[in-house]
């Protein structure tokens, strides 16, 4: 018979347990849906995501300003490039974040297995 600990209580539960039933604590992640409209879903968001990407960088005037030989221009490109910059390095350390996180919840579950 396979049986987890909890990670918090040290209660054991079934594998099956997405909850302790003693602390409440998540111990599995719900399994993810394999439906034909989840799938549709999410391949029509693969397919897309790109797609708008590249519309917003064409779309973007960071460019174009900064290129100007007005310098109040010049100036409002330069404020763009740099504001781009510091969102772009924002979004890498929240993707960060979001990994760390993820391969975290993956040792954690992989030490339930084990019993650790
Ligand atoms: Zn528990």
């Amino acid at each position: 018979m396979e049986s987890n600990i909890c990670s918090f209580c040290h209660e054991p539960i079934l594998p099956q347990y997405y909850f302790c039933p003693n602390c409440g604590t998540k111990v599995n992640s719900a399994p993810l849906s394999t439906t034909i409209g989840t799938q549709a879903w999410v391949y029509a968001f693969s397919i897309i995501l790109p797609m708008i990407l590249f519309i917003f960088v064409t779309k973007w005037p960071g460019v174009k300003y900064f290129k100007s030989s007005d310098p109040k221009v010049k100036l409002i490109g330069q404020i763009a490039w740099t504001l781009l910059i510091l969102s772009t390095i924002f979004t890498i350390w929240l993707v960060y974040i979001w990994t760390e996180n993820l391969i975290q919840s993956s040792i954690n579950s992989i030490n339930v297995d084990f019993g650790v």
